[in-house]
């Protein structure tokens, strides 16, 4: 937890932090596929949990010339002190180069409209992807203007959690140390995971209709 502030006499919430953007390197965790396709990943104090259904995705998105970004909404558990975020959909809300890679309007009020219904206990995950065409050597490492994004998110909210899908990696950058696991799959889970994101889906484009 965030500690507090003497006395707020500078007038900042006691939860406000500064995050610098020199120490956010320092946040960021990085998987190999590798791994996270072994199920090597150990866990953290917090653990993004991908069923297959959205993990398998993510091997192909990264392989567009466009880079993409957008959410993703995870059901939440606490076990053993640590937290879990089984997530339940991904929703890609923009594409371009790996200059400006801006949201739609119409996919954002949507998205915004369906969490402000059916927020509750879902956790929001932010993404996006380098792809080929980004280069290898951005397949392991955010850009700097990937660091100054997310110190904006950061230093509005400090449970801001960001992903970011390589062809041969996924990072995440977290005020806590946060990892990115596979679920290992059953046709039982699977099943279950397929009817939550058809779930979503359908809410979703109910909402992008009436944005549009
Ligand atoms: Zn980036």
């Amino acid at each position: 937890m965030p500690k507090q502030k003497e006395d707020g006499k500078h007038g900042e919430s006691p939860e406000k932090q500064h995050f610098e953007l020199e120490r956010l390197p320092e946040l960021v965790r990085k998987f190999s596929r590798e791994k996270i396709e072994d199920y090597a990943v150990p866990d953290a104090g917090q653990n993004i949990i991908l069923p297959p259904l959205i993990y398998n995705p993510t091997k192909d998105f990264v392989r567009a010339r466009d880079e993409s970004r957008g959410v993703m909404l995870a059901s939440t558990v606490e076990s053993g002190g640590k937290q879990y975020w089984l997530v339940e959909y991904m929703q890609m809300l923009g594409q371009g180069n790996s200059v400006s890679v801006f949201p739609s309007p119409a996919k954002r009020n949507a998205l915004i409209a369906m969490l402000g219904e059916n927020e509750k206990d879902m956790k929001v995950i932010e993404y996006h992807s380098h792809t080929v065409s980004t280069g290898d050597v951005w397949f392991d490492q955010f850009s700097s203007g990937d660091y100054k994004t997310i110190q904006g998110m950061l230093n509005v909210n400090p449970d801001y959690i960001h992903a970011l899908f390589t062809p041969t990696h996924v990072l995440t950058l977290a005020h806590q140390e946060t990892t990115l696991k596979l679920a290992r799959s059953s046709n039982e889970a699977n099943a279950l995971s397929r009817k939550k994101f058809l779930k979503w889906q359908g809410l979703f484009n109910g909402f992008l209709q009436q944005s549009q």
